[in-house]
């Protein structure tokens, strides 16, 4: 059954007093409904945002103090890096560990990335948990349905929920997935006096997403390792990084110019940025992330289209490289 989608901003008072629902800010029936599910999902108590962004930004306010130190996964999601290079006035210092390892002794928050978008490594889970600060881990590109943070010890589970989880590239969303609920708490405090809010359409988008998150998840993963295995066998491509698992492979070619090569020739995959839903994207990650990232390195996250047609089209615009 579909669910009802009730975009009030208000609710009227019961006998004189709040009900369970009376300012949308606070809480709406659609993201209940949602977070239910993510919840379910993740085995936690989770939280819906605007975007992955505004998710992340509601953990640092309510983990960190002024003057304390984010240990962050090297090779994450740059954005995480920026956002904090960006704070970097209000007292958050950050520094970048390898999470195939144990993190700095003096982290008061560690942050993972399983797997990092882009360079595809997975965190120490048991290293990183036996460290006293708490663990927030980035899931994005696993999805609950692969890894679940919260079953390897972290604290929070993080979901831009933009990608695989909405999965068509029709809204921005975000999630985070508490262990306990006095920690769901604060956080639901912070987004509700920040007005980190994530409207009731995308809630019920997000829904309408998580519905066939299982079918796509397993047709885009099968397609995935078919390319994996033939694009490390292509004569083009000197490294392949994929992590055995989920819809992204990340593949480098000679150079920067080869890769700029290989975006201007793909016809049936999109040259466009983000990851994880039904239609292939590929792009160069050096453009954003400078030389944190080999420039002949492109990310590819797979879609649902046959994977011949996928094949064939990389195999030609591989051959421009
Ligand atoms: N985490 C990962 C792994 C991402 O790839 C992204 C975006 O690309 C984000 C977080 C940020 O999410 P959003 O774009 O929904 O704010």
């Amino acid at each position: 059954m579909n669910s009802p989608l009730d975009r009030s901003a208000t609710w009227p008072y019961e006998d004189g007093s709040p009900g369970h629902f009376s300012y949308a800010r606070d809480t709406h029936p659609t993201g209940v409904e949602v977070e239910e599910t993510l919840g379910a999902l993740d085995g936690g108590h989770a939280l819906l945002f605007p975007s992955g962004m505004g998710a992340v930004t509601t953990a640092l306010l309510t983990m960190l103090s002024p003057g304390d130190t984010v240990a962050l996964a090297e090779g994450a999601y740059y954005g995480h890096r920026q956002l904090f290079d960006h704070l970097a006035p209000w007292g958050v210092n950050v520094v970048e560990f390898a999470q195939t390892g144990a993190p700095p002794a003096g982290a008061d928050l560690i942050i993972l990335e399983a797997p990092a978008n882009p360079l595809l490594t997975m965190p120490d889970f048991e290293a990183a948990t036996a460290h006293p600060a708490p663990v927030v881990c980035d899931s994005t590109v696993a999805s609950p349905l692969r890894v679940r943070p919260l079953e390897h010890g972290c604290d929070v589970a993080l979901h831009s929920a933009t990608k695989v989880l909405g999965g068509h590239d029709d809204l921005l969303a975000g999630v985070l997935v508490a262990r306990d609920r006095e920690l769901r708490d604060r956080l639901h405090r912070t987004r509700w006096l920040a007005g980190i809010v994530a409207s009731a359409d995308t809630a019920w988008l997000l829904l309408r997403g998580l519905k066939t998150l299982r079918v796509r998840l397993k047709c885009q993963e099968e397609n995935a390792r078919v390319l994996a295995g033939r694009l490390a066998d292509h004569p083009a491509v000197m490294t392949v990084r994929y992590p055995g698992f989920s819809f992204l492979v990340s593949f480098d070619v000679a150079d920067g110019q080869a890769a700029n090569r290989v975006e201007r020739g793909v016809r049936v995959i999109e040259n466009a940025t983000s990851l994880g839903a039904v239609h292939s994207k590929l792009e160069s990650r050096h453009r954003w992330e400078g030389d944190r990232i080999p420039a002949g390195l492109l990310r590819l996250s797979v879609g649902l289209e046959d994977p011949e047609d996928l094949w064939a089209d990389l195999e030609q615009a591989l051959a421009q490289a």
